[in-house]
Formats: C-alpha cells, structure tokens, sequence
C-alpha cells in the first residue's frame, strides 16, 4: 500500500517553526546538531504522521484524502524518541492531542525566537533564589522565571499535568490541568473534608479543601508552612448551557422575554449547579438544585454587576432599561419562567411563585445600596 509521505522542503520548514525541538510539550529535546563531517548533520528528528500515512496505521483516517494525509499540515515535529511513543498507544496520543502539541510547539517557537536559553549558571540562581529568598544577582523577569520554573518541575514529576502558576491575593496558586483522562487517587481526612468532597460529587461544587486534609499517594503539591495555609481546590468542568428567563404578567397575560443567560451546568449524582450571565455580564444568574424534582422548591440567586455601569453616562447605562423592566416586572407580580436548555434540549422548566419579599442584592455598592427599611429598589435609586 502507497504511503502518503511528506515534501522534503516541507520537513525543513515543519521543523524550522519549532525551532528543531521536539513538539511534545513534556519532551522539547533538540533534534539536530552537527554530525561527523564539515556539513553533516546528526538529526533525531521525525516529521511523524498526526493521522497514519497508510490503512492499519496509527490514527489513520480513511476520510482524508492522499493529498491531505501527505500535507505538512497532516504533520508534527518530534524526536524520535517521541514519535514512537505516540504510535505505540493511539488512545492516549489522540490526533487531538497531537495537533495542540502542534500549535503550543509553533507559539513556543514565536515566544522563545530571539531569547536567550538559560544557562547552568541561571538554573543554579534561580535554584539558590527559590530556597533563599535572596536573588544572586539581578535577573530580569526573575519573578515569572521562578514561576515558570517551579511548574515545569512539578511537570516533570506527572507529566499527564499542565501547570501554570500565579501570585493571587498573597498566595501562590499552582493550577493542574489534566492533558488526558487521568486516573487519581487521594484520600481526605477529617468530616469538614468528607463534607466538602460530598457536595462536589453530589451537588457539582468546586471543592476548596485545606492542603492539611488532602493526601495524595504518588503526587506531591508543593509544601507549604504552617503561617501560610495552603487549600487545594478541585474544579469540575462544566457543560455549557444557556437558560431562557420570561416573565408572565399575572393579569394580563403579557410575556416578556429577558436576554438569554449563558453559563455552564456542572452535575453532581444528586443535584446540579448553573452559573451564567447575560447583558455583557451585568446580569447573573445562579442556583442549585436536585437533578430529581423531589417536589422541593429551590431558589435562584441574580445579581447585577453594577461596577460596569460605574463611570458611564446613567442616561445611557447598558441593559439599564432591559434590566429595570424585569425588576418592575417581578415586583408586581408577574410569574418568572425559566428553562435550560443543554445542546438545543430543555433539561427542565421551572417557575417561580409571586414573590413576596424583594430579593436579596449582591454586589450592590454603598452608594446606590437602598436605606434599610426603603422600599425603592437599587436600580432606580441609580436613574435618578
Ligand atoms: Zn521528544
């Protein structure tokens, strides 16, 4: 059977755009140096096939046409080492994979062309500078150095993880991001912990638990020190979702349809959580409630981001004159509809009854907070 193979120019221009690294963002080797004689070259590096270049082989697709399996675009840098790799285990090394190897290899390449590479002498400093505190001498960008650093090691140590790093409110933040189904095992000590892992699985929270109830068997986190307590905080992903609001006046009958909220869905085994917004993020909308209907009621949360309306002209506010007429409208009465919708299906509907107490504002600041005891509602407090 032909083979679909790459253009020799190709291979030096696919190889070129990375730089002569490998493109396995875990692996980055150099894949040429000089070979034995004045112009040889000993290269380790393999232009391989994202999908096969013939039937039976690794990810061949029989949709693709010769041309299309024999395009540079059909092809990734890597070194040998890692080309073989990736064909001996197609489920874990996906074409998906592959091409977002692909294009962080090619936005590496951009980042680093023209930057110094680290020396033996930049990794002993960083070294001494991490433990001690004190720089050795000063090093441009040291700050972002250090963090980038300290997440390749800790890459190293379970390359199935991406992990970036940031400094948040005076804390360190390491983020885990899995590149693949990853099978992980951690025990949690204490009730608050158990109770905190309940409502992830269960309810669909994120699970923000003390580092001192979280052990892991084969994956350390960074330490920490007992002033400075440390959380480790699982995060689910969600489903994206849209939510339909109306309001149906009571007497009249009227619909009023409000802006689609835009959010996510995230499951538990027993109930489900939806956080969305709409009007450009002015208006939020969040709940939880059991995925079962056991008949209970459950309550929506709505918020209104009222800081992007700080600086703007209150003639012309955004979504102002939207937003105030399904306020008005729900303070007088009118019945709130909403439904989820998930892929084009309605998960569920649900109503509210007549309101009998204004709702609770977030996020309201000082200055156009109504009075306690005023009746007027926040938002008109803003148009006047
Ligand atoms: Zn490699």
């Amino acid at each position: 059977m032909a083979r679909d193979n790459f253009k020799k120019g190709d291979i030096t221009k696919l190889s070129q755009r990375v730089a002569l690294r490998c493109s396995n963002p875990a692996c980055r080797v150099p894949t040429a140096a000089p070979g034995d004689t004045e112009l040889g070259v000993n290269s380790i590096g393999v232009a391989a096939h994202i999908h096969a270049a013939s039937p039976g082989g690794p990810r061949y697709d029989p949709s693709m046409t010769s041309s299309e399996r024999g395009s540079i675009s059909n092809a990734i840098w890597l070194c040998s080492n890692c080309s073989i790799i990736i064909d001996r285990d197609e489920a874990r090394y996906t074409a998906k994979l592959l091409k977002e190897w692909k294009v962080k290899a090619e936005t590496t390449a951009i980042r680093e062309q023209g930057t110094k590479l680290p020396s033996d002498e930049d990794a002993i400093n960083l070294t001494t500078m991490a433990l001690t505190g004190h720089p050795q001498k000063l090093l441009t960008k040291a700050i972002s150095n250090v963090h980038t650093a300290t997440a390749r090691a800790i890459e190293r140590s379970d390359p199935r993880f991406e992990v970036t790093t940031h400094f948040k409110d005076g804390q360190t933040v390491y983020e885990y991001h899995a590149k693949e189904d990853v099978t992980f095992n951690f025990e949690v000590k204490g009730e608050e912990g158990v109770e905190i892992l309940r409502k992830m699985f269960e309810e669909g929270q994120d699970a923000k638990l003390p580092a001192k109830y979280f052990d892991t068997r084969g994956f350390n986190f960074p330490g920490g020190s007992p002033d400075k307590p440390e959380y480790v905080e699982i995060r689910k992903d969600g489903i994206e979702a849209i939510h339909r609001i109306w309001l149906i006046d009571t007497e009249s009958k009227v619909t009023e349809q409000f802006n689609d909220v835009h959010g996510k869905a995230y499951f538990g085994t027993k109930a489900m959580r939806f956080e969305g917004v709409a009007c450009s993020g002015i208006f939020a909308f969040s709940y939880t409630r059991p995925i079962l209907n056991t008949g209970e009621n459950s309550s929506f949360n709505i918020s209104i981001n009222f800081a992007l309306w700080e600086g703007k002209d209150v003639r012309k506010l955004p979504y102002f004159s939207k937003i105030k007429s399904f306020f008005d409208g729900i303070f007088h009465g009118a019945e709130l509809h909403t439904s989820l919708e998930i892929d084009g299906d309605t998960a569920f509907k649900a109503n509210t009854e007549k309101m009998g107490k204004e709702p609770e504002f977030s996020n309201v600041p000082e200055s156009v907070r109504p009075a306690p005891g005023s009746t007027s509602n926040p938002l008109t407090c803003m148009a006047i």
